[in-house]
């Protein structure tokens, strides 16, 4: 797997916390010769530290490249791709991670922003991301190469009342991802989706709007997936051969089958 990622420049969204940031330190572990990950995310500051920590873990083989973006905004993916400097442009790997929930209300209920955000956020950035690194991977022969891994839910396949927002949202990643994939037949881009159950991440707090004993309760009586388990996966599938495509992966702890 070392052998296969070694030399790659991986992008990675919401890269600041939680499951994005456990697949920045996984992929530097797993390949620590040559790789090139461009960590994303609005908070630059805690991206800065995470940069540093990887290097200070694993070394100088691996660089890594701080950059503020927020998904949210087509403006600045727009100018993602253009404003990065020339070593990190030729990306071979986009995980699109960067998600949130907001607000758990019946669907009458829930607020416009809450609903903007979420989709704006978890769907239109998603697709935007994708639309702004194509480009580099369809130059590449044989129709073009590279690996798009988009983050879900369970949720998107199983909806549940109070999160009909979130769910809608993880459901259209499903349908783009898959339609996506179809698209790209034959070519050697693959498109992948990870869905993750529970996992224990800032996500809850995020869910409650910084409510931390809310947000703990979400947890009680279960013991929900680390990040690690899922960047683990992550990197699992992106460093398969070019030829096999782990299009759909489903994880949850074991209390949630
Ligand atoms: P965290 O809240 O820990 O991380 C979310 C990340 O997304 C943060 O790095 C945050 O960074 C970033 N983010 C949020 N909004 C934006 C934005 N507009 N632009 C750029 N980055 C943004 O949660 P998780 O690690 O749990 O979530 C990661 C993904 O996993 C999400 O897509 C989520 O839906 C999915 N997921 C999580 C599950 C769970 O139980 N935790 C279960 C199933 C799926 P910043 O605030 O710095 O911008």
């Amino acid at each position: 797997v070392a052998k296969r990622l070694e030399g790659k420049t991986v992008v990675i969204t919401g890269a600041s916390s939680g499951i994005g940031k456990s697949t920045a330190f996984e992929f530097a572990r797993t390949a620590p010769k040559n790789l090139k990950l461009v960590l994303t995310a609005r908070r630059i500051d805690t991206l800065k530290q995470i940069a540093a920590d990887i290097v200070a873990e694993v070394g100088e083989g691996v660089k890594v490249l701080p950059v503020q973006l927020d998904v949210s905004k087509p403006e600045e993916v727009k100018a993602f791709v253009g404003n990065l400097p020339e070593e990190y442009r030729d990306i071979n790997v986009l995980v699109n991670n960067a998600g949130l929930v907001k607000g758990l209300a019946r669907a009458p209920e829930i607020a416009e922003e809450d609903i903007n955000i979420m989709f704006n956020t978890n769907v239109t950035g998603l697709i935007n991301m994708t639309q702004a690194i194509l480009p580099i991977f369809k130059k590449r022969p044989e129709g073009g190469a590279g690996d798009i891994i988009n983050v879900g839910s369970i949720a998107g396949r199983e909806p549940y009342p109070g999160g009909s927002i979130y769910c809608a949202t993880k459901a259209a990643v499903r349908s783009f991802t898959d339609a996506l994939r179809k698209e790209l037949i034959a070519t050697r881009i693959r498109v992948m989706e990870i869905d993750p159950g529970q996992v224990e991440t800032e996500f809850s707090v995020v869910r409650f709007y910084g409510d931390k004993a809310k947000a703990d309760a979400v947890y009680e009586g279960c013991e929900p997936l680390t990040p690690d388990d899922i960047a683990e996966v992550v990197v699992f599938v992106a460093g398969r051969r070019e030829n096999v495509v782990i299009a759909d992966t489903l994880i949850f702890p074991s209390h949630q089958a």
